[in-house]
């Protein structure tokens, strides 16, 4: 019960519809009401007209009593003493007399009931002997036990006489005179003497009709339940149109509130209620939906700018950090890759910013549709990221480790291949280097340690011509660390003249006289350590330290062979190497005229060696700058020939004057039919472009015959001479004068 109790109770107190409020309570609680109305109201009814009946009946016995105790005192006193006028109950049946008190009375009723609805009825227990036959009836009985007990309150029923429904009231006649009592103890007929003043002596029985009463009560009571019941039905109505007025519209706000909280953009038109404060809700709403809408929009548009590059719409570098830093923590194996456009200022610069932007977008989407399962974001205005965490597991097994590799290098050729197909923008077929670093995340790897991994891979990528695609081994970081120590030092050494040149001659095959020398540097430490150029130079030219280094180079060989000149030894062409790096540089071709005009250098003593590699850029941009060099009055020579992919329409249209046949063919002429072939070639190219042939290490003298034979023009090599310092080198002109 206390159970059954307790689910009602919890099932109340669970929050319901305004609807359920305002409407289902209200008949419940009416209909409840009108239940109890129609049980009690029938009482109420009945006591009321039964209070109504008493009250008529005691007014009724009291005038009757009054008139009767007027009778008895003032009437009967003189007729009986003075007039001779016998006083009796039977003064109907006898001359000359007038009825004793109790008669009157009795008669006065009489005549009362017999023209009213009232009906009076007076008995007694003790009637006087003539009326003897008049016995009391039920009602009358059970009145009288109660009167004689509590005189004061008169007793009633309800009853039915001749189909009437009646009120009998009965009320105790009480000896209110002594004469009264003394009459009726010494009267004849008397069956009682021992009355005393007080005594009830009978019983006034008053019946009123009631019917009339009733029915009209009865209606009035049925006109009210009626009248309650279709004032309920109103409010049963209006209650339910109030609330589909109020409801329809805050279930319209609620349900745009939810929509708006889901970040839901919806156009929400509250309806329209009648209420105005349901109205000022909705327009309320309706401004704060707008505002919020906006707010929302606004928030959108702050996020895709703070998260997405907004010309790719890709995630930018700071989503793809925090993206790496998740699934580093979460998945811990992943691969992460790198891709760079290598020199994208140069697009900018001679196509423009709009074929710029839209080659980004070009390569944006080429590397998302080859990526789709990955995370690609643009990492930088020139990189992008690709983080792959496929078949990555806490623990992976060596050979599913290895099998990732090899997915991951098949990934990278095959983006390096499509990335470097043409790209079709506007009128232009953009061409584009690109170099992709690769790493392999290993469990509990910080985010920054894997950063600067994939960009020491990406910039040992960048700086290889032949290696575009580089994967990041704890070996590239020591190399590194070893060309951060070697870029240090070689600061400190630029600045203690440690660096310094030395020179290799150069000879005429046909004549066999000195008509070069070549300047290659060395550093030689403080401890004497001599140090190739093979090691510093790469380290000066990813530094930018090659510029100052190649610049002081050029102003050296040009001072020492213009002084070689005025010592008196016959002129010859100084060759000066000139990295990939300096030749990129604007000021080039001021650099070379400011050192030939510092040194007052005859401009055709003086070569400048590009290697092939270097000479890979934009065409017309080189074709530009050979230019302007050559106009200088130099010579220029493409260094190490034969190692590059220079192709002959290529070659036609620099102006140059001067193959070297790279070492490396040279090396095994004497053997090698293949490199003999590669000579061959070379030479008919030289001489089909009207250009002078150099070959670089010759060691021996058969290589020089073959070389001879084969009409090169120029050698140079260990066979004539190593590089040798200035002084030595000056020693070496004078021995080769003297012969
Ligand atoms: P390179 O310009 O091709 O120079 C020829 C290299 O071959 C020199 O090496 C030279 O010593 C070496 N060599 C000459 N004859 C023989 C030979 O018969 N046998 C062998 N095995 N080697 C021979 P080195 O001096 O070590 O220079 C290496 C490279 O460093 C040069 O190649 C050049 O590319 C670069 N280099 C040297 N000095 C400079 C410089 O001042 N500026 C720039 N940018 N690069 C320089
Ligand atoms: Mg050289
Ligand atoms: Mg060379």
């Amino acid at each position: 019960m206390k159970s059954i109790f307790n689910l009602l109770k919890q099932q109340y107190q669970r929050p319901k519809a305004l609807q359920w409020y305002i409407t289902v309570p209200l008949p419940i609680f009416s209909i409840l009401a009108i239940v109890v109305v129609l049980i009690v109201a029938p009482r109420l009814i009945e006591n009321l007209v039964k209070a109504n009946a008493v009250e008529t009946a005691v007014d009724m016995t009291q005038t009757l009593q009054k008139i009767r105790n007027y009778y008895a005192d003032n009437v009967l006193s003189e007729v009986g003493d003075h007039t001779g006028v016998e006083i009796t109950h039977l003064h109907k049946y006898t001359d000359n007399a007038i009825p004793i008190p109790a008669t009157f009375l009795m008669e006065m009723a009489q005549s009362y009931s017999a023209e009213d609805k009232l009906r009076v009825n007076v008995t007694s227990p003790y009637p006087f002997y003539s009326r003897k036959d008049r016995n009391m009836d039920e009602f009358q009985q059970s009145a009288w036990q109660k009167l004689t007990k509590n005189p004061d309150q008169p007793v009633s029923i309800f009853d039915e006489v001749e189909g009437h429904r009646v009120v009998k009231v009965a009320i105790p006649d009480k000896f209110t005179s002594n004469a009264c009592v003394d009459c009726h103890n010494l009267h004849q007929d008397s069956s009682r003497r021992d009355w005393q003043l007080g005594d009830v002596r009978g019983i006034i029985e008053i019946t009123v009709d009631a019917e009339l009463s009733l029915e009209r009560a009865h209606r009035l009571s049925l006109m009210m339940i009626i009248a309650s019941f279709v004032s309920l039905l109103v409010l049963v109505l209006f209650n339910r149109h109030l609330a589909k007025k109020v409801v329809t519209p805050l279930s319209s706000i609620t349900a745009a509130m939810t929509a708006l909280s889901e970040r839901k953009i919806v156009s929400t038109e509250t309806s329209h209620s009648g209420y105005k404060e349901v109205n000022e809700l909705g327009s309320a709403f309706l401004n704060f939906q707008r505002s919020e809408q906006k707010r929302q929009i606004l928030e959108s548009e702050v996020r895709q700018l703070a998260f997405f590059d907004p010309l790719t719409n890709l995630p930018n570098r700071s989503s793809a950090l925090t993206r790496l830093s998740e699934l580093a923590s979460r998945e811990g194996n992943l691969t992460l890759l790198i891709v760079k456009i290598d020199k994208f200022n140069e697009i900018n610069d001679t196509l423009g910013y709009h074929v710029g932007d839209k080659l980004l977008i070009e390569v944006a989407n080429r590397i998302t549709t080859l990526c789709s399962d990955d995370y690609v974001a643009r990492f930088n205005t020139t990189e992008f990221s690709i983080i792959s965490s496929k078949n990555s597991s806490a623990k992976q097994s060596s050979a599913s480790q290895s099998e990732n590799a090899l997915q991951t290098e098949a990934l990278s050729k095959h983006l390096l291949a499509c990335l470097q197909t043409p790209f079709a923008i506007d009128d232009h077929q953009v061409h584009v280097s690109i170099s992709i670093a690769v790493k392999h995340v290993k469990d509990n790897q910080q985010v920054n340690e894997i950063i600067a991994h994939g960009n020491i891979a990406l910039h040992q990528a960048e700086t290889s011509h032949t290696h575009k695609i580089v994967t990041y081994t704890p070996e590239l970081s020591d190399a590194l660390d070893q060309r951060v120590t070697m870029i240090k030092e070689l600061k400190q050494a630029i600045g203690k003249n440690e660096l310094v040149p030395y020179f290799q001659p150069q000879f005429e095959l046909s004549s066999g006289e000195l008509v070069g020398a070549e300047v290659l540097l060395r550093w030689i430490k403080a401890d004497g350590t001599l140090i190739s150029p093979f090691f510093f130079i790469p380290a000066a030219e990813t530094s930018g330290l090659i510029v100052p280094i190649g610049n002081k180079v050029l102003e050296q060989a040009c001072r020492l062979n213009k002084q070689w000149q005025d010592q008196g030894f016959k002129p010859f062409r100084i060759a000066v190497n000139v990295s990939g790096v300096q030749f990129e540089q604007e000021t080039i071709v001021r650099e070379v005229d400011e050192a030939l005009q510092a040194s007052g250098l005859d401009p055709k003593w003086l070569e400048l060696e590009v290697t092939e590699t270097a000479l890979m850029a934009d065409i017309s941009e080189i074709i530009t700058k050979l230019s302007q060099l050559r106009d200088l009055g130099i010579e220029l020579a493409i260094d190490d020939f034969g190692t590059g992919y220079s192709s002959l329409s290529y070659l036609k249209r620099l102006p140059i004057n001067r193959l070297k046949i790279d070492q490396s063919f040279v090396r095994n002429v004497i053997e090698n039919e293949d490199d003999q072939a590669i000579i061959e070639m070379i030479l008919n190219l030289g001489k089909s472009m009207k250009l002078k042939v150099l070959a670089e290490g010759v060691e021996d003298v058969a290589e020089e015959a073959f070389l001879t034979q084969m009409n090169c023009d120029e050698a140079q090599g260990y066979y004539y001479a190593k590089p040798m310092p200035a002084d030595e080198f000056e020693v070496y002109l004078e021995k080769i004068n003297r012969h």
